[in-house]
């Protein structure tokens, strides 16, 4: 797995530097490791589900419906669409998210 070394402003001294985490460049997050201060720096919360745009994606979106609906395991859609566990998640959220959205149309 690859680690991102993103250049960022660093949200405690907003110098320039290879981001490591919660926003903070790798020196002032080991500073504020060192010092027990990481937790004035919060985690960021998990990005928001994209639902799949383009044809392909919407009809194994369809597709990961339909398996969920015969209850298989996450592992076993996995195979059955021939993705990754972790795609099978990204499914599950952006399922869920249309799930959601049609029931407050439904409300509506
Ligand atoms: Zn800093």
């Amino acid at each position: 797995m690859s680690r991102s070394t993103a250049t960022i402003a660093c949200v405690c001294c907003g110098k320039p530097g290879q981001h490591n985490a919660r926003g903070l460049r790798t020196s002032c997050y080991d500073r504020h490791r060192a010092k027990g201060t990481l937790d004035r720096y919060p985690r960021r919360p998990p990005a928001a589900p994209r639902p799949p745009k383009e044809p392909h994606g919407k009809r194994m979106l369809a597709r990961y419906a339909e398996l969920v609906s015969r209850r298989l395991s996450p592992a076993r859609i996995a195979w059955e669409l021939g993705v990754g566990e972790r795609t099978v998640q990204r499914y599950a959220a952006a399922y869920a998210l249309q799930r959601a959205e049609q029931a407050q149309g439904r409300a509506a």
